[in-house]
């Protein structure tokens, strides 16, 4: 399937007036910033923006500028001229903000998932790029759509947050020159965008840290690492989904580990994965995808039904199977 121009996209935002920009739920900096940038600039153009996201502002990126944009969707259905999805990879991964949008006359879906199937009748996926906002600025730039600091610090936190502080692979000169230029552009304090993003966590975040440190298993390879987190742990601990965005990073750090893997409980009944592979023969994604999840190649997710202790057992053989194929074992 191929992508639509970003001149066939320039087009539709600037013939209508109705709009809704959504992002997916359990959002990453990536969506909310994408989300905030592309609804500052539509508001720039005159026109009218709801910005919705299932889980409303994270407390963890309230500091993005004009945050207080970024609301829960209602609770009645509401009709649009055109409801974009950004870095969202499936469209029922919008939650309850796909139920609010009673009807749209034009769904455009921006995404740098490589699992993305493309739905919407505008779609411009590309896996290269190493998050969302980086799409979205060369949108905004070759469109010459409205463009001003806070839309800068917005698509900056939403890089930085989603290529891991430009560590990640797919940070690539381009990445480095968006970031320049949006420092350029925006008169950007990096400094105090990263000590809002990295240095500001609550005191939480370590405790439960140290709980998941507690369960931390190592396959005999030492190839694969995981630890999870139980309903339980987690109601005595007080965390909040956002607490553990990036925990993981900790079991992927570690020398000789190709895949790390967190289990956590939830409520419904299934348990959420989370997984990263530093090695592209490794196809996280493609792991996932077996367990009705997606993502990209070195970072993926699915939610699945049972146990931690079953679906821990489950996961575990699908990986260690992948780990043979690709001769790593
Ligand atoms: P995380 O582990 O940080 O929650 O997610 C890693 C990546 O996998 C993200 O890009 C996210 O969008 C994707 N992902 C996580 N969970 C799921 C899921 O349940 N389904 C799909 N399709 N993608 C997911
Ligand atoms: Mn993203």
């Amino acid at each position: 399937m191929s992508n639509t121009t970003f001149e066939e996209v320039g087009r539709v935002l600037s013939e209508h007036h109705q709009f809704a920009v959504l992002g997916h739920v359990r959002p990453d900096g990536d969506a909310l910033g994408s989300q905030l940038a592309l609804g500052l600039s539509l508001r720039k153009l005159g026109k009218n923006v709801r910005i919705w996201n299932e889980e409303g502002m994270l407390e963890k990126y309230s500091f993005l500028p004009r945050g207080e944009l970024l609301t829960k969707p209602p609770a009645t259905e509401e009709h649009v001229d055109v409801a974009i999805a950004l870095d969202t990879a499936i469209q029922n991964r919008l939650g309850t903000s796909l139920a609010a949008i009673g009807s749209a006359k034009i769904w455009i879906n921006i995404d740098h998932h490589l699992t993305n199937p493309g739905y919407g009748d505008l779609v411009i996926i590309d896996p290269s790029a190493p998050a969302t906002a980086e799409i979205i600025f060369r949108l905004i730039k070759s469109q010459r759509l409205p463009f001003d600091h806070d839309i800068a610090e917005n698509l900056f936190a939403a890089i930085s947050s989603d290529t891991g502080s430009f560590q990640y692979p797919k940070t690539s000169a381009r990445t480095l020159e968006i970031a320049a230029e949006l420092v350029r552009a925006g008169d950007l304090d990096v400094g105090k965008i990263s000590q809002q993003l990295y240095e500001n966590y609550p005191r939480r975040r370590l405790e439960l840290l140290r709980e998941l440190l507690r369960t931390m298993r190592f396959s005999e390879s030492g190839r694969v690492a995981t630890f999870g987190l139980s309903l339980r742990t987690a109601g005595e601990l007080g965390v909040i989904p956002e607490d553990n965005e990036g925990l993981i990073d900790h079991l992927r750090a570690v020398r000789g580990v190709i895949v790390a893997v967190f289990f956590e409980e939830l409520p419904d009944g299934k348990v959420r994965i989370s997984m990263r592979s530093k090695d592209e023969r490794i196809d996280v994604s493609a792991i996932c995808q077996t367990f009705g999840g997606g993502g990209h190649t070195l970072a993926a997710g699915a939610r699945v039904l049972g146990t931690l202790a079953q679906v821990e057992q489950k996961v575990l053989e699908e990986i260690d199977e992948a780990v043979k194929r690709a001769g790593l074992s």
